[in-house]
């Protein structure tokens, strides 16, 4: 039977590394990078279908009518890593008892050691209607390449009305981004004087605007200054864009749901989002179907030849590239130590970034670790909207990725546990 784990087993490997990379995201790149730094005879390969990479911590930008689309995308093969293998396929299955992954064209590829980091998957489909109506109707995405450029036409052409705003259920990657993109349209209509004729309203799965609640405060004076209708507890269930209408599961506090209706000339929707389903069927899934792994290693729990970082594994941190940016170096020094046979020398303490664009030109940098511990970098009350944080967001991490992280250079000026009145 074709895919069948005992065809798997008859079959040789196409080819074998001592090191084998499934997603050539941000993650991805960045582990290969460092690894060829450290070990430059390694042999590193890449599984990774598409062509282009994207910054997709830029797409709340181009939404925002800041940046391109061409800005935050370059051809993957200038982003390998010179003298790593870049196999462009996806991966179909992993057989870890057999340190083989299996590809969609059905050859098996062979490891020493494996890093899982394929990201997560975006689940459209699990919103009726929305496939067909995305880039159309006035409804908008910052989460894929082929609508985030449809979010600014809407911003730009808004003329006044209702724009939604949702969130599904956590986790997601980048947990602020449905929330950037609505400050930023806010912003955007306040400038042309055409935010007194129009309803915002953000519609939330959840029940806080963020989960780590020192940042509260904040975003709660953002929404309050633009008069934004925030709806905690909608969850979307179906989109009809001809008949620009929404519709959502509402839930009082005591669990009761009831559909709600709400109209929109314009809605940003942010899908729900899941482990992808390869990986989820894997003998590498934890129960949540996230790729299981030691919060503080990265390490598989039971495959100890096996890592993960990025959006697809289970560490309960915030989905982010500047998680990922902390992860590599973790996942890099204890891949390498695990080959020699040596302890693993390093620990990741669940730090992730959200530059929370408040207003075009401020931003609220916020920075944490496990456990919501606020941890930032400079000795600067996060809370603060900033012009420098602003900038930050706009011109320093965009280089900070291009130049420094995918080129495998362990940059990094100290986060630390700070407190604030
Ligand atoms: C709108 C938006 C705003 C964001 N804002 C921020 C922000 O401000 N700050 C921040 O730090 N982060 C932000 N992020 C999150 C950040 O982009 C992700 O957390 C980060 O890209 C995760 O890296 P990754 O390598 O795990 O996944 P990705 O970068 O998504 O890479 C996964 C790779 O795996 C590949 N792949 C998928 N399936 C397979 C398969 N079967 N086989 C092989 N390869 C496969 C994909 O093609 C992709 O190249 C944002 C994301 C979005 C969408």
């Amino acid at each position: 039977m074709p895919g069948s784990p005992d065809e798997h087993a008859a079959a040789p490997f196409a080819e074998r590394h001592a090191v084998l990379i499934v997603g050539g995201g941000a993650a991805g790149i960045t582990v290969a990078a460092e690894l060829r730094r450290h070990r430059p005879g390694l042999s590193v390969a890449i599984v990774e279908p598409s062509d282009t990479h994207s910054y997709q911590a830029g797409w709340t930008l181009v939404g925002g009518g800041v940046f391109t689309l061409k800005q935050t995308q370059r051809p993957e093969q200038s982003l390998i890593p010179s003298g790593v293998t870049w196999i462009r396929q996806a991966a179909a299955s992993f057989q870890p008892e057999e340190n083989a992954v299996t590809l969609g064209d059905g050859r098996r590829i062979g490891y020493q050691m494996l890093v899982v980091c394929p990201g997560l998957q975006l689940d459209w489909d699990r919103v009726e209607g929305l496939p067909e109506t995305l880039g159309r109707n006035g409804v908008c995405s910052n989460y894929s390449a082929s609508s985030v450029e449809y979010t600014w036409h809407c911003i730009n052409t808004f003329r006044g009305g209702s724009a939604l705003f949702t969130q599904p259920p956590m986790p997601i990657k980048c947990a602020g981004a449905p929330q950037k993109i609505m400050y930023l349209a806010a912003d955007r209509l306040r400038q042309r004087g055409l935010l007194a004729n129009s309803g915002i309203a953000f519609c939330l799965a959840g029940d806080t605007l963020f989960s780590v609640p020192f940042f509260v405060p904040p975003l709660q004076r953002t929404v309050d200054q633009y008069g934004i209708g925030v709806h905690y507890r909608h969850e979307l269930k179906a989109v009809d864009g001809p008949a620009r209408t929404a519709l959502f599961t509402a839930r009082g506090p005591d669990g009761e749901a009831k559909e709600v209706a709400l109209p929109f000339d314009m809605i940003h929707v942010t899908p729900p989002q899941s482990p992808p389903g390869f990986v989820r069927r894997s003998p590498l899934a934890a129960a949540t179907g996230w790729v299981d792994v030691d919060p503080s290693t990265l390490r598989h729990t039971k495959f100890s030849n096996v890592f993960s970082l990025g959006d697809a594994c289970s560490a309960p941190n915030a989905k982010t590239a500047a998680a990922v940016r902390l992860q590599a170096p973790v996942v890099t020094h204890n891949l390498l130590a695990a080959l020699d046979s040596q302890p693993l020398p390093a620990s990741y303490d669940g730090y992730g970034s959200c530059p929370l664009t408040v207003a075009l030109g401020k931003t609220v940098l916020a920075e944490f670790a496990y456990g919501g511990k606020v941890t930032p970098t400079f000795p600067l009350d996060p809370r603060v909207p900033r012009r420098s944080a602003w900038l930050l967001k706009t011109k320093f991490l965009p280089f900070l990725y291009w130049n420094i992280m995918l080129k495998g250079s362990e940059f990094d000026i100290r986060h630390r546990e700070r407190q604030f009145a």
